[in-house]
């Protein structure tokens, strides 16, 4: 374990209701004792002059340096002008992992009960490499690119976190049916990783049979790795069926850092009005503590997060409860202390 080490994280709380969810954030850890300090960089499109740069040097410094980042959601208005926030952070933070473990909550009915999924999706090319261009008029051409270090290094990540996380199974989903190339160098890597990793199971399986079986029998399936877009669409599909993006963590691998952050949006209708639900920032914040080997106070807190759900007294909206922001924040850290 980390004892006694002390962490700075770059805190970004982001627009809507990011700045609620951020501050319940860093009340349950505050409350939990736990050995971080919070550097706050306020970055936002809708702060930003057209023309500048979205995320300053410095802010990305911070994170660099610290390497640990907390992202609240950030507005995307379309058509600004403005390259995608996101975009630029996964570009200057190298982050070629993302990393989403779908796990079922306690008393969060959904159709499926111990859901217990992790994708990780290559996070820097294959069909969002944003290559795309205009043949002649009528015709568009997109460049989906797979590199071998790409996929090397997802591979590499995926099998490792299940190597570390006790997991049984990596399955490569691709398409090298038909993308017999690209897809196909990707399984190839995917393969050469696995002989390295030989206590872990391998196996390689069709996108499309992929999401037939996750929406039959999810707990076919354990860590699955994949190129890009497909990962961007599973990964919701998973957090679908634990529900829903207000719940599910996500974290972003770095070469030198990592950044955790919510994945639902800013949710402009609900914002400033203490009703937003702070449990998948939490969750990702747990991955980050993870991260930084202080596993005992994730567990304190999840443990905690998980009796308030169960006991369904302290909901926000979005789970069919009344409760406030601040006061699921508040149970949090009672039952935290109840336990103790
Ligand atoms: P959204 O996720 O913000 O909202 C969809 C619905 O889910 C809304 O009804 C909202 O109230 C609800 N919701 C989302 N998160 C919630 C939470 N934590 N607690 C309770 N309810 C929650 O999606 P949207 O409306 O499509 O997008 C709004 C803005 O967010 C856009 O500008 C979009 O570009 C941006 N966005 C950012 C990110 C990000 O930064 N990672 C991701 C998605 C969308």
């Amino acid at each position: 374990t980390a004892a006694g080490k002390h962490f700075t994280v770059t805190l970004f709380p982001g627009d809507g209701i990011g700045p609620e969810i951020s501050a319940a954030v860093q009340t349950v850890f505050a409350a939990a004792d736990v050995p971080v300090s919070w550097e706050t960089h306020e970055i936002s499109v809708e702060k930003v002059k057209p023309g500048q740069p979205l995320v300053s040097r410095g802010a990305l410094d911070s994170v660099l340096r610290n390497g640990f980042g907390l992202k609240g959601p950030m507005a995307t208005p379309v058509g600004k002008g403005h390259k995608s926030l996101n975009l630029t952070l996964r570009k200057e933070l190298a982050l070629y992992a993302n990393v989403r473990p779908c796990v079922s909550f306690p008393g969060v009915k959904t159709p499926y009960d111990g859901v217990d999924l992790v994708t990780v999706r290559e996070n820097t090319e294959g069909e969002y490499s944003g290559l795309e261009h205009v043949v002649v008029p009528g015709v568009v051409e997109s460049l989906k690119v797979i590199t071998r270090t790409a996929s090397q290094r997802v591979a590499e990540y995926a099998f490792k976190y299940a190597s570390d996380n006790k997991r049984s199974r990596v399955t490569a989903v691709h398409k090298a049916s038909v993308m017999k190339k690209s897809d196909g160098l990707f399984i190839e890597v995917c393969r050469e990783v696995s002989e390295l990793f030989p206590h872990i199971e391998y196996e390689e399986m069709l996108i499309d049979t992929c999401a037939s079986a996750l929406v039959m029998d999810p707990s076919r399936l354990d860590v699955m790795v994949m190129p890009n877009l497909y990962g961007d669409i599973v990964s919701d599909l998973c957090a679908g069926l634990i529900g829903g993006l207000g719940l599910t963590p996500s974290g972003n691998m770095g070469a030198s850092c990592m950044l955790a952050e919510a994945v639902h949006g800013t949710a402009p209708d609900i914002a400033g009005m203490n009703k937003a639900n702070p449990t998948a920032l939490l969750m990702s914040s747990l991955m980050m503590l993870r991260h930084m080997k202080l596993a005992d106070k994730a567990d304190t807190i999840e443990r905690a997060v998980h009796a308030v759900l169960k006991e369904g007294k302290y909901r926000t909206g979005d789970l069919g409860g009344t409760a406030t922001t601040t006061d699921y924040t508040q149970a949090i850290i009672d039952k935290m202390s109840a336990s103790s």
